[in-house]
């Protein structure tokens, strides 16, 4: 082919789809002006990162860290809405007023005894038994924002008509914070939704979550002594037993997908005293809410039976329920693609010795950190944990599940060990990439109509005939602590 030929040929595309070209390098630059701009400012991120992490604040409790948050969201000209489905710990900060509208994801909780001195490639408290960011949510927060910061400024540079709103969602290590947030209607008319998590792989997972639900059950019986009048008294903690056994051998009859796990918080204070008070606190899980709400009725079942046996009285306290995670693959093919385009985080010298450090401390393969990207694909099982953006992807289509790499590989989760990475310079390169995939796929879904109507044609496909609707009763108010 000639040089005049390729020539007519690129200009007979142009001039017939004059568009499409234009966009396509429009698009282009709106996506480098908002990984520019994080880079220019990552700083900012790296700061509230650092701060959310010496917070530490667990599920609920976490005032510092949304208030940190909603205050940087809000000098960028944010118009923020605190307190929001009744937690003083939520809100929503929002850039524009038209169609489409995005949302990003943040969390910020802390998870109870992992306190770590930031970096350390060995265990070391800060203050031991205190709480600390096993999960590495002070990331998630910090990136997540400056995700929505960016698409921000490159919407007022390039006058990009849309809305930005990011969620700040607590209380996600127990499964709370959104599920009272969607029962709101918090997410309701946004048109996709984003969000990622720290961790040791770079992906965008389409796994499933499980279905659960979070709840305690209390009995109330009599006191006695244990030994001089044993007859007069009712034990609670009896109930609590026999209820456990009736489910444990219940479980014989469950299908594989079901898990149920439990504790005694609450068993009494002596045994020379008949207890009158227990409680025992239960997770059910299966694959999606049909499976769950079967269980679960078996479950409190037992708890009647064993009520009924031991001449006690009994109360359920359903403390939270989530969906099973519909995962949005148009969405979470736009996230893929922008992991690919900006490539995975780049660590140097120093981060894979730490890496290697706390590798050999933890007695496990020493392998630096994983530095590719794991193949978008169909999982080949389900994954055994759940999560409340579980609950916002049948209300919204959404892409929950992408990872970046802050972490060594092979660290366990919800350690001391992703506690120091999460305030290392590992941890805040992942953060970094993780922010402009986010605000790169928000600029894609924001300037391409197409992607938006088919992101939305896959979740209507998926969820013809269904209507949300909480697992938590209408009327139930978060369950906040009390000191
Ligand atoms: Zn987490």
């Amino acid at each position: 082919m000639s040089i005049r030929t390729v020539f007519i040929l690129c200009l007979s595309i142009i001039l017939l789809f004059p568009g499409t070209a234009l966009t396509a390098g429009r698009m282009d630059t709106c996506k480098k002006e908002a990984t520019e701009w994080i880079d220019a400012n990552h700083r900012m991120f790296d700061d509230a990162a650092r701060a959310i992490h010496e917070f530490a604040e667990t599920a609920l409790r976490e005032h510092q860290s949304a208030e940190y948050l909603a205050n940087m969201l809000e000098r960028d000209g944010f118009t923020v809405e605190r307190g929001v489905a009744g937690m003083p710990i939520a809100f929503v900060a929002t850039f524009g007023s038209s169609g489409p509208v995005i949302g990003i994801l943040a969390e910020y909780d802390a998870l109870p005894a992992l306190s770590q001195k930031p970096g350390l490639p060995s265990k070391e408290a800060v203050e031991q038994g205190a709480p600390g960011h096993g999960c590495g949510h002070n990331l998630y927060g910090a990136g997540s924002a400056a995700a929505a910061m960016a698409i921000k400024a490159v919407m007022e540079k390039r006058s990009i008509p849309g809305t930005i709103k990011l969620f700040g969602c607590p209380a996600e290590e127990t499964v709370v914070g959104k599920v009272y947030m969607a029962k709101e209607g918090v997410f309701d008319g946004v048109d996709a939704c984003f969000a990622w998590h720290p961790g040791s792989k770079n992906r965008i997972s389409l796994a499933h979550s499980r279905a659960l639900n979070n709840f305690e059950v209390t009995f109330r019986g009599k006191t006695a002594h244990g030994s001089a009048d044993p007859w007069n008294g009712r034990s609670a903690l009896d109930a609590v037993e026999l209820m456990n056994i009736g489910v444990n051998y219940m479980r014989e009859h469950l299908k594989d997908p079901v898990r149920i796990h439990y504790v005694i918080p609450d068993g009494g204070a002596a045994p020379n005293i008949v207890p009158d008070y227990a409680r025992v606190w239960y997770f059910v899980r299966d694959i999606d809410r049909k499976g769950v709400e079967e269980t679960y009725a078996k479950v409190l079942r037992c708890a009647e039976g064993a009520a009924l046996m031991t001449e006690t009285t009994m109360e359920v306290n359903l403390i939270t329920g989530v969906y099973d995670y519909l995962p949005n693959h148009t969405l979470s093919e736009v996230l893929y693609r922008n992991l690919q385009a900006i490539g995975t985080p780049e660590f140097a010298g120093e981060e894979e010795r730490f890496a290697k450090e706390m590798q050999n401390y933890l007695g496990i393969e020493e392998k630096g950190m994983n530095t590719d990207i794991e193949p978008f694909e169909e999982p080949k099982t389900i994954s055994g944990g759940s999560t409340d953006i579980a609950d916002v992807s049948w209300i919204v289509p959404t892409a929950g599940e992408l990872a970046v790499v802050t972490m060594p590989a092979g660290i366990p989760g919800h350690s001391w060990a992703v506690t120091s990475a999460s305030c290392s310079s590992t941890g805040l390169k992942g953060m970094h990439v993780a922010a402009k995939v986010l605000a790169t796929g928000g600029i894609e879904v924001l300037m391409d109509k197409k992607v938006i109507n088919k992101a939305r044609g896959e979740f209507e496909e998926k969820t013809e005939g269904f209507t949300y609707k909480s697992a938590v009763p209408a009327g139930q108010k978060p369950q906040l602590p009390q000191n």
